[in-house]
């Protein structure tokens, strides 16, 4: 049994080779091997100069917008009649989603290891236009690799990418979506990393990518702890706080500063793609007891057959649909610190209409994967329950698969 180590930042709370547990670790190629050493030495230096967190700082506020807003979502509190129901709307940044933060950090790093190019993946294109935005904010050369599938079906973010000068790489290998593109654009790093920096879209990888993101979007929960204490006084005893997961980096960045604290009465709630009601496939390899297999450089919880092939995910919201996870959510789920759950495209739908019938929020189809669960479990919870949901995209990107199922 994996035990979380208090006052250790858990990005910090792996051994020597790279492994949380049984998770992570950097199964790389050789070729990689030196140039991964190169980054985490960098990442290391800069996480402790005063410079970089300053200038990271002013990024955030100035270019990120953040703080993001910490809102009472008091009609639908007041419909469900349970527990108090709060949204952190990360959706705010600019872009309109949390991967902003990964991008902003990874091109700020890119400039100071005197890269002037840099590489991205990209499922849904969210990491892809967010990197774009980066890399056209910083001055760096930026190039996307996207499954030519998820090409033909994201098209506004790819005129997105390709307005911020940023070259969009087809990927036709394998099932041509997310899958394929990390894995051919790390083929692409591995001959090309004496000038480019690589960037990872969410909390997968090799060990040192997975820390680079989580210390990224860290930015939420440090915002939000400020937030809950001016609100309050202080942090409320009974706490839940709820995130969808897809790779795993916006819920790992809206627990991390509260998992400081080992108070029992923090609850951190992941909720996984459940994929269409009468079919088996998901994205939810946390749930569903998937095993453990190497994908993207890490050992990880992943969907795959028998024969240990990498399984086809399925679900109504892009972003989660990815059928491996965090090294640092299984180790979670394997500490018992977090509890994880999945909700069917179906269930979010419905979490998508209660949602915009009571307030005047619009959140993306992934977080409305963590609004079902909300949903679901605050009537039977008292007021002095604070159940927080990041609200963590916009449906904006979701306009036409809202249209096609819910008809509006
Ligand atoms: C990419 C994305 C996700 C899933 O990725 P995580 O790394 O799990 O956060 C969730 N929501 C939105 C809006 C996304 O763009």
């Amino acid at each position: 049994m994996n035990k979380i180590k208090k006052g250790i930042p858990l990005i910090d709370q792996h051994d020597k080779k790279g492994f949380w547990g049984r998770f992570g670790g950097n199964f790389i190629p050789e070729t990689l091997i030196k140039p991964v050493e190169d980054l985490t030495t960098l990442f290391e230096k800069l996480r402790r100069d005063k410079k970089f967190i300053k200038e990271r700082d002013y990024y955030f506020k100035n270019w990120v917008g953040s703080p993001t807003p910490f809102i009472k979502l008091e009609n639908l509190t007041n419909h469900l009649g349970g527990a108090q129901i709060w949204a952190k709307v990360v959706s705010e940044a600019n872009g309109g989603a949390h991967k902003i933060y990964n991008a902003t950090v990874h091109s700020l790093i890119a400039k100071r290891a005197g890269k002037k190019y840099i590489v991205g993946d990209t499922g849904a294109g969210y990491a892809g236009k967010m990197l774009s935005m980066a890399a056209k904010k910083f001055g760096l050369k930026c190039k996307i690799f996207m499954g030519a599938k998820d090409i033909k079906r994201q098209k506004p973010n790819c005129e997105a990418m390709r307005k911020n000068g940023a070259e969009i790489v087809p990927v036709y290998t394998g099932s041509q979506t997310l899958v394929d593109a990390v894995s051919e654009c790390m083929r692409y790093w591995v001959s090309n990393c004496d000038t480019t920096h690589m960037c990872v879209g969410s909390t997968v990888g090799p060990n040192i990518f997975v820390k680079i993101c989580g210390w990224s979007t860290s930015q939420i929960s440090r915002e939000l702890y400020i937030q809950i204490k001016e609100e309050f006084g202080k942090i409320p005893k009974k706490l839940k706080l709820i995130n969808c997961v897809g790779g795993g980096s916006s819920s790992f960045g809206f627990w991390n500063e509260f998992m400081h604290y080992n108070k029992k009465q923090f609850e951190f709630i992941g909720v996984e793609a459940g994929g269409p009601k009468n079919s088996k496939k998901h994205a939810a390899p946390l749930t569903y007891g998937s095993k453990i297999g190497i994908l993207h450089g890490a050992a990880q919880y992943v969907n795959q057959n028998s024969e240990g092939q990498i399984e086809e995910t399925e679900s109504i919201s892009a972003g989660l649909d990815y059928p491996g996870v965090s090294p640092l959510h299984c180790f979670l789920k394997d500490s018992k610190r977090a509890r994880y759950s999945a909700a069917s495209d179906e269930e979010a739908l419905k979490a998508y209409q209660l949602v915009t019938k009571y307030e005047n929020l619009n959140p993306s189809l992934e977080p409305c994967h963590a609004f079902a669960e909300a949903i679901k479990i605050a009537p039977k919870l008292n007021n002095d329950t604070l159940i927080i949901v990041n609200s963590c995209g916009d449906a904006k990107k979701d306009r036409d698969i809202l249209k096609q199922r819910l008809g509006k």
